[in-house]
């Protein structure tokens, strides 16, 4: 990867020889008021629209309108059943078996549900462990389910730090934790893909270490989801959650997505809240049966789901299918490759890439530190067309995605970096 060049000649090269270039003809690529093409490396943020979605959409408006509520047996894809649509996708997504997966409710939702099963907490068995800049909505979660069975959410909650002076989390941190405590924590949480530095950890090695010491595993995978290979069964994690409007594509707001390891697939014993879509499919609709629990990640379902964001989700599924995520990543770390490489070739001693340098142990986004610098420089990137997003203090983050970005984009937004700098 050592053999990128500097200028324009060669980003429009890779451009050319990129294998997925024509994928960015199926996103609509937001536009300045004067109906310039923005270069947006927000995809972690919020992803593009493709362009199938409107029509995968109104389908389903379409079928409502005509059959009303025959639509849930009778539409061209009956709504009874409509989330199975999504499930060999999203399982093939996040490295997962079928009855691994199910998409339902928004993400901190499934997280606290999760929580419900996976979080059994015991006199001297009770405290989480979180990495220590964890997503703020992934924070107050646990601090409430500390609360909520009357802990103390202060003395309960384990912090994983980076060291002073680092913004990395080290794995022999974790290990000292887990030595020291490790039979005092019932739950270990982790963000898969780290949303503020951008580090990629090991979930297999989290997992294993995790369970050595007796505590369950789950995993918030909102910044790993449809951007690097989970491989979510393999890692042996009990559950993870995420969702669909980052990097996949699905609109704001949309649902989210959860993984229960095959390994309790079937267990009837733990502890769940539960609805009629919690309930074997054959019988649910008898209505007035003892409740039968559904076998598989479907089984922590409550509610009948939207089907119009069922609908966005399978229009991008659709596309992350016809790729395959693998391609995908091969793209993404040449793209993500080429963007620190140019970074560095600036040799300005003001800008500090935070993110892990090892393609391994990240995704598509560049965490970007700037000396002295305050939002004012956010705003005139995106002034000069280039949507990143901003966070306190001085980072920028960029994320190059390899569905609809193009070395181009890179090569341009460098170049907007460098003059504004
Ligand atoms: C984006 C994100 C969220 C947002 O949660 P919602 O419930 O979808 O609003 C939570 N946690 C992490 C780690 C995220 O990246």
């Amino acid at each position: 990867m050592s053999n990128y060049k500097t200028g324009i000649e060669f980003a429009k090269e890779l451009d050319q020889n990129d294998p997925l270039a024509s994928y960015r003809e199926q996103f609509h690529i937001p536009k300045d008021k004067h109906g310039n093409v923005l270069i947006y490396l927000c995809g972690n943020s919020l992803g593009l629209q493709p362009k199938t979605t409107k029509n995968y959409i109104n389908q389903e408006l379409e079928d409502w309108a005509n059959l009303g509520v025959e639509g849930h047996t009778e539409a061209k894809n009956p709504w009874l059943s409509y989330h199975e649509f999504l499930t060999e996708s999203m399982a093939h997504v996040v490295g997962a078996k079928p009855i691994e997966v199910v998409t339902m409710n928004t993400l901190t939702a499934n997280l606290h549900f999760m929580m419900v099963s996976f979080y059994k907490p015991t006199k001297s068995r009770y405290k989480i462990l979180i990495e220590a800049d964890a997503f703020p909505s992934d924070k107050y979660a646990v601090e409430s389910q500390l609360r909520h069975h009357g802990f103390d959410d202060k003395d309960g909650l384990v912090l994983w730090k980076a060291r002073k002076g680092e913004e990395l989390a080290r794995y022999e941190d974790l290990e000292a934790i887990m030595e020291n405590q490790g039979d005092e924590i019932a739950l270990v949480m982790i963000g898969g893909v780290n949303y503020y530095t951008g580090q990629f950890f090991d979930l297999k090695r989290i997992t294993k270490l995790g369970h050595k010491y007796g505590c369950m595993v789950g995993f918030d995978c909102a910044h790993g989801a449809g951007n690097v290979e989970l491989n979510l069964h393999d890692s042996g994690a009990d559950f993870a959650v995420w969702c669909t409007y980052k990097y996949l594509n699905s609109g704001p707001g949309s649902l989210a997505g959860a993984f229960v390891h095959e390994r309790h697939a079937h267990d009837k014993n733990l502890n769940r809240f539960t609805g009629w879509w919690s309930h074997n499919k054959q019988t649910r609709f008898k209505m007035r049966d003892e409740f039968d629990q559904l076998s598989g990640a479907e089984g922590w379902q409550l509610s009948n789901p939207p089907i119009l964001s069922l609908a966005a989700i399978r229009a991008s599924l659709d596309i992350f299918n016809a790729i395959g995520i693998k391609k995908l990543n091969d793209k993404s770390r040449k793209l993500t490759g080429y963007f620190e490489f140019l970074l560095n070739e600036l040799g300005n001693d003001a800008i500090r890439i935070i993110t892990p340098s090892n393609p391994k142990e990240r995704g598509c986004q560049l965490s970007i530190q700037v000396k002295n610098a305050d939002k004012a420089l956010h705003r005139k990137l995106t002034e000069a067309g280039v949507i990143t997003d901003w966070r306190e203090p001085d980072v920028i983050r960029c994320a190059p995605v390899p569905l609809y970005n193009s070395f181009e984009d890179v090569f341009r937004t460098v170049e907007k970096l460098k003059k504004l700098l």
